[in-house]
């Protein structure tokens, strides 16, 4: 059996988690990245794990759809703690935990690795909460869990990138589990991260600091406009300490840690995999300065009549702007996240000298980008500019 050559491969796991044989399995790269394997010995040739390879199989959305909103969740609280409008907690309270069901999705292990989980309670789904930016692991577990989920009546949520949810469709479909007590919730994605980088920069950081109690990639302890990465150790937390010597995002905004497949994401752009799609609402504030608010708003795409029948429901826990959809259109609903030239430096630096490596060459940035970086982004942002800008700033490029 041949899978898909390793630049298309999302990594979504699907064809591990149909394999009757268990005779795929999945290991990293050198980028840290999962990759499935088959062993011959136990492959029967059957030919599902071709079939359900979701890779060059994307549909596009039903006529009249997508619809856009900008929402926000009602309580401060639940916005506090999530990455934008908090619609992620909206939409598994109202489709699935308020009826006794289940919601999967992305959370930290106790090493702060990203992987999705099963959750049955707010307290299990409240871990699930905040945008993690490496790729999340979906093991065979997962899709068996949910595949149990729905075949036992539950009225389940599955968030994740739409890469994944084109893996948990596919999966479903191959396996004829019906779909009607499943609504599916994708991000609108700029990439998803390398998690060899991110161990290797929490290695570095347990090391000086002691061991990390608590990480957020996107607290809004400064604003919900600056991208904060907050880590804290038991001594305390070492955000501002940190910030300079553990510049993740400056390493990340060099864009060479995506996934392969991210730089040619056929989900980078309308053909949806959620029944609904959520993301941040960058230029909110310019647009509609009443809706506004300081502690977040996400843009929410409405992508199927399933989704579009919960929308009055979903005012009970969210307030809700229908909005043109040109006014949430952004970089990676329209096109993938371009691939760097210097990608394949990067990834010789990180063997040679690992985490240390990329901060020294790709954690400082020189004037121009720290302008861009720490005056022009923040600033934009403020100013409900930002989607403009990018746009802007592709067309030049
Ligand atoms: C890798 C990544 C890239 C993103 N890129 C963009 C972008 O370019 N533009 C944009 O507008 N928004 C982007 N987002 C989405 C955005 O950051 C918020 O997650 C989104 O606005 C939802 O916020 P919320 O407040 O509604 O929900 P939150 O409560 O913050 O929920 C976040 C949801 O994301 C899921 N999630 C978190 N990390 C991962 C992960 N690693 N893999 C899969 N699912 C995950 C969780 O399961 C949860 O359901 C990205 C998110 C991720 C994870």
């Amino acid at each position: 059996m041949e899978l898909q050559p390793k630049e298309k491969c999302f990594g979504c796991g699907a064809c591990g988690a149909i394999c009757p044989r268990e005779a795929i399995s999945f290991s990293p790269d050198k980028e840290g990245f999962l990759y499935p394997s088959i062993d011959a010995q136990k492959c029967v040739s059957c030919g599902l794990c071709q079939k359900v390879c979701p890779v060059g199989k994307e549909i596009p959305l039903a006529e009249g759809y997508p619809k856009a909103y900008a929402a926000k969740h009602k309580s401060g609280e639940v916005l506090y703690r999530s990455s934008s409008g908090g619609m992620f907690t909206a939409l598994s309270d109202l489709w699935a935990l308020h009826q006794g069901g289940t919601v999967y999705g992305a959370a930290f292990d106790r090493d702060f690795q990203v992987h999705h989980l099963r959750a049955q309670d707010a307290a299990g789904r409240a871990k699930m909460r905040g945008s993690k930016y490496p790729q999340s692991r979906l093991a065979p577990e997962v899709y068996h869990a949910l595949e149990q989920d729905l075949r036992s009546q539950k009225d389940v949520v599955f968030s994740a990138t739409p890469c994944q949810i084109a893996g948990v469709r596919s999966y479903l479909a191959c396996k004829k589990v019906p779909l009607e007590q499943i609504l599916f919730v994708d991000l609108v994605c700029h990439g998803a991260a390398s998690p060899a980088v991110w161990r290797s920069m929490l290695q570095a950081v347990s090391e000086k600091y002691g061991a990390l109690k608590e990480v957020s990639f996107r607290a809004k302890d400064e604003g919900v406009s600056v991208h904060l990465l907050k880590l804290v150790t038991a001594s305390g937390d070492i955000t501002q300490k940190a910030k300079k010597e553990y510049a993740f995002y400056n390493v990340y905004s060099s864009l060479c840690m995506m996934r392969p497949s991210c730089y040619s994401c056929p989900y980078s752009s309308l053909k949806r995999q959620g029944d609904f799609t959520i993301g941040d609402y960058a230029d909110l504030k310019r647009q509609h300065p009443d809706f506004f608010c300081e502690e977040g708003v996400s843009s929410l795409l409405v992508n199927t009549e399933k989704a579009e029948k919960q929308v009055v429901k979903l005012r009970q826990e969210a307030e809700l702007l229908s909005v043109p959809l040109a006014e949430v259109m952004q970089q990676n609903l329209e096109m993938p996240t371009k691939c760097p030239a210097q990608r394949e430096k990067f990834w010789s630096c990180f063997a040679r000298e690992g985490w240390d490596g990329l901060q020294r060459h790709y954690g400082r940035l020189s004037f121009t980008r720290r302008v861009i970086f720490h005056v022009i982004v923040p600033l934009c942002r403020k100013l409900g500019i930002y989607n403009l800008a990018v746009k802007i700033y592709m067309k030049k490029s």
